[in-house]
Order: C-alpha cells, then sequence, then structure tokens
C-alpha cells in the first residue's frame, strides 16, 4: 500500500499516516460562513483538501474515507447580513449555501460525504457545553457560557503559544465577566430579533467554534485522522476546537493529523476590497476562466505555501490545458482516461504531502512523449496524461475543442525574433525571399509588421486573429 506522508501542524514535521481504521478513513474540514459568494482564497482549502480526499480514496478505497465539510449558518456576519437587506436570514444562508455548492462544482471538486449546517446540531452543541460546565472546563456568567482556558493545560499547544503570548497578542474581545480574557463563548443570549434556541442558560446562540467540535463528534466520532482548513483558523478556532473536544471526551484524541493550507493572495498583494482586488470565483468563472484553470493554477503552489493568484498563471495555465487535450483529442478513440489507473509516479508525487507542483511536472513529462513522433509508445504517454488529468479533476476535451483560443502576448514576441533572425540569414546571402514570405503570412492573419533598423516589432491589427497565429511557427 502507498505510504502517505502528510505535514502535521501539532508536530510540524512530516509524518507517516496512519488511520485508526484504514476501513474508515476520517477527515474534517472547516467550511464556510454562508452569508456571500466564496472568494477566491474561500476555494483554496476546498481544492486542497479535495485533492487529499481523491487521494485517500484512492489509497484506501472509495467507500473506506468519510469526509465531512460543514456549514456555518449561525454567525453574527449573517445576522448583520439579513438586517442590512431586509431579508429572512434563512433565504440567505439557503441562496448562498447553493452558490457555494455550484462554484465548487465547477471547479471539480467532489461533494463531502457529509456537509452539517450547525443549526442542525443545536442539541448536541448543547448537550456538550452541559458536559464541559459538568467538567468544571467552563462557567456561565451574565447569560453567556464561556470556556476556561486555564482549565486545560495544553491550550496553545497547535499554534505554539502560551496563554500569556496570546493575552499580549490578540485582540481579544474584553467583556467583564470573563475571568480570564482568553476565555471564548460557547453559548450567548439572543435577543427576540435573533436567532436563538432554547437552553438551560435561557434562549440563545452557540458560539462560532463549538459547532464544528459538535458536529465532527457526532459524525467522525471521539478520535478521527484529519482536520483541516485555511491556516488563519489555527488560532484561534482550532485551538479552541481542541480545548473543547478534548475536554468533553477526554477519552478521545480528537484529531490526530491537522493540516492547514496557507493563505492566497492576488498579484502579490493581500485580497481585500479596499485594494479592489477582491473577486469571487464567480466573478472568474462569469469572465470566462475555465474551473479546471482555476484549480489549474491552485495546484501549480504546494499548499503549504503563500499562493499568489495572477492573471498570467490563469493565461499559462489555460495554454497548458489546451496543449494537453489537443494532443489527447487528435488521439481519440484510443485514448479514454481511467482515472483509477493513474500512474503511481503521480500518486507518489501526492503521497509526499500533497506535492501537486511535482504532479504537475509529470504530466508535462507525458505530455512532451506523447507529442513526440519518435516516441515508440505515444499512446501509453498520452493515455497516462488522460488518466492523470482525471484523476486530479482536469480533464475536460472542451479545451481541445474550444475555437476561442487564449491571447498569447508572448506569441508574437517569438514570431518577431523568428522574423529578426529570417532577415540576418537574408542580409548574408542576399535573398530575402524567405523574409517576405513570412511577411505575408503575418499580414494575412492581421499582424502588423513594423521592420527598422532597431529591430522587428509585431503589432495586432484590426483583423487579427489569434485563432489563425497559432498554426503558424
Ligand atoms: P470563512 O468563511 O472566512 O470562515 O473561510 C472559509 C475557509 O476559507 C477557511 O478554511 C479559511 O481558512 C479559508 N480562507 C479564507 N481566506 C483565505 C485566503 N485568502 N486564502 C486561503 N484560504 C482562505
Ligand atoms: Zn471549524
Amino acid at each position: 500500500m502507498t505510504t502517505i506522508r502528510l505535514h502535521n501542524t501539532r508536530t510540524r514535521q512530516k509524518e507517516v499516516f496512519e488511520p485508526l481504521d484504514p476501513a474508515n478513513v476520517r477527515m474534517y474540514v472547516c467550511g464556510p460562513t454562508v452569508y456571500d459568494r466564496a472568494h477566491l482564497g474561500n476555494a483554496r482549502p476546498v481544492v486542497v483538501f479535495d485533492v487529499l480526499y481523491r487521494l485517500l480514496r484512492h489509497v484506501y478505497g472509495a467507500d473506506h474515507v468519510t469526509y465531512v465539510r460543514n456549514f456555518t449558518d449561525v454567525d453574527d456576519k449573517i445576522n448583520a447580513r439579513a438586517a442590512e437587506s431586509g431579508r429572512p436570514i434563512s433565504a440567505i444562508t439557503a441562496e448562498t449555501t447553493q452558490w457555494f455548492l455550484d462554484d465548487m462544482a465547477a471547479l471539480g471538486a467532489l461533494e463531502p460525504d457529509h456537509m452539517p449546517r450547525a443549526t442542525q446540531y443545536i442539541p448536541q452543541m448543547v448537550a456538550m457545553i452541559e458536559a464541559l460546565i459538568a467538567a468544571g472546563h467552563a462557567y456561565v456568567a451574565e447569560g453567556h457560557v464561556l470556556f476556561a482556558v486555564e482549565s486545560y493545560a495544553d491550550y496553545g499547544r497547535l499554534s505554539g503559544r502560551t496563554v500569556a503570548d496570546m493575552i499580549a497578542g490578540a485582540r481579544v474581545e474584553v467583556a467583564p465577566y470573563k475571568r480570564n480574557p482568553m476565555d471564548f463563548v460557547l453559548w450567548k443570549p439572543s435577543g427576540d430579533d435573533l436567532p436563538g434556541w432554547p437552553s438551560p442558560w435561557g434562549r440563545g446562540r452557540p458560539g462560532w467554534h463549538i459547532e464544528c467540535s459538535a458536529m465532527s463528534h457526532e459524525l467522525l466520532g471521539e478520535s478521527f485522522d484529519i482536520h483541516g482548513g485555511g491556516g488563519d483558523l489555527i488560532f484561534p478556532h482550532h485551538e479552541n476546537e481542541i480545548a473543547q473536544s478534548r475536554c468533553a471526551h477526554p477519552e478521545g484524541d480528537f484529531a490526530r493529523y491537522w493540516l492547514h493550507n496557507e493563505m492566497l493572495q492576488v498579484e502579490g498583494k493581500k485580497m481585500s476590497k479596499s485594494l479592489g482586488n477582491f473577486f469571487t470565483v464567480r466573478d472568474l468563472l462569469d469572465q470566462g476562466v475555465p474551473g479546471e484553470v482555476i484549480r489549474f493554477v491552485f495546484l501549480s503552489t504546494h499548499y503549504r505555501k503563500p499562493m499568489d493568484w495572477t492573471a498570467e498563471k490563469a493565461r499559462e495555465a489555460e495554454r497548458t490545458l489546451r496543449d494537453m487535450h489537443r494532443v489527447l483529442a487528435r488521439m481519440l478513440p484510443h485514448v479514454v482516461p481511467q482515472p483509477e489507473n493513474v500512474n503511481d509516479y503521480f500518486i507518489d508525487a501526492l503521497a509526499s504531502d500533497m506535492n501537486t507542483h511535482e504532479y504537475i511536472k509529470h504530466l508535462h513529462g507525458f505530455l512532451s512523449l506523447a507529442e513526440d513522433e519518435d516516441v515508440v509508445d505515444r499512446f501509453a504517454a498520452a493515455q497516462a496524461l488522460a488518466d492523470a488529468l482525471a484523476f486530479l479533476g482536469l480533464f475536460n476535451l472542451e479545451f481541445a475543442r474550444s475555437d476561442i483560443p487564449v491571447f498569447d502576448p508572448e506569441k508574437l514576441q517569438r514570431l518577431a525574433l523568428r522574423l529578426s533572425e529570417l532577415r540576418e540569414a537574408a542580409k548574408k546571402k542576399k535573398d530575402f525571399s524567405d523574409v517576405d514570405e513570412f511577411k505575408d503570412k503575418l499580414k494575412a492573419n492581421g499582424v502588423e509588421v513594423r521592420m527598422s533598423k532597431a529591430g522587428v516589432e509585431l503589432v495586432p491589427g484590426p483583423d487579427f486573429d489569434p485563432a489563425k497565429l497559432e498554426a503558424l511557427k
């Protein structure tokens, strides 16, 4: 069996992955708060953990993996959205949940086995909070229930901080009823205008962290294998989940391997509305960027490195996917993708802490083999390429069929270089027929040719057609 190695945030080391039960490998990933369209950064953990899910299913069998990703459908941001729009909360969360599912499906992400919504698990949260109070890990103060961080000696282990460091560094909500400023809310009171449920502490609603502890316990048990999310969740969200779950179920380990993806940036800057570089997955899809292209760009950077989204990377990814599918399309019907047969080169790359960068290098390797007329078994290479594209959710023959080509500014530069080389050669042999012929071809494709002593410049003219230009070498 393939040995999978994963970097565990808890130990800060790559470890051999050994599931508690190979017949039921269990993974929990924190999902979105549903009040708006998912932005591009939100999609990164979805794609990253989708790759891990595919790998686990391949190694342990599709029926032997349980993947849970939640929807946070009770949250103050949702309440605020409802208040400002005048729409009911349930309408907002239902709509946004469906948007999320549609957008992530467009990125080729498989649906998890369970997608629990927080509001469906309120009784389990209440029960867990009661257990925490009974065990002396939580206390009631002014209608709130708070977790007492000093009652859990390992608080801070995951993020490697002490409670004193945290107090110094964090912007914590200072509330007079907290025994320690780092104590966090398990339950808070709701007025009549806010969503609320009956509880032993009065009508109220849960804090954010308790939902993941309650839902993962209900669906995966008190010990499970993998817990994932974006790196921004390590503190406080995951630290708090650990404290709650370990204290409510001291006989369990909670999650054994903690995986976190690094953040996504746009053109080298943090994505933010004020910088004008904030966009949603849907914005990109509506602009005609195929989901596979977004996926390919994401996977070209290792999940533990910051990922920089750039328009140039998207164009490059689209060109690559086109090159690959055009080669495959020429070999149809001999090549039909069979993702379950994916070559071990690819699985080994993923088994090494999800080295998707390496996986993509192998794709390029097999593309070169499949393109090379001199390679004896080009069909086998093409088959391996098709299998591996399909395995990672990147196979789509539309890339070969589409006649809307990608505009490639570098293509014009390459053609300009070719023209100046022809000109140099022509000067030597005093015969400019090659140059003239090439110039005519360019002009026929709507490219304006400007030649001077200083060099050659090619400018797209009004009849410019990048599709025809593709054929020019
Ligand atoms: P939220 O809805 O803000 O709780 O975020 C949902 C998921 O998206 C979490 O796993 C976050 O860690 C992740 N996330 C949010 N922003 C980014 C970003 N810029 N890059 C990568 N992941 C992000
Ligand atoms: Zn969570």
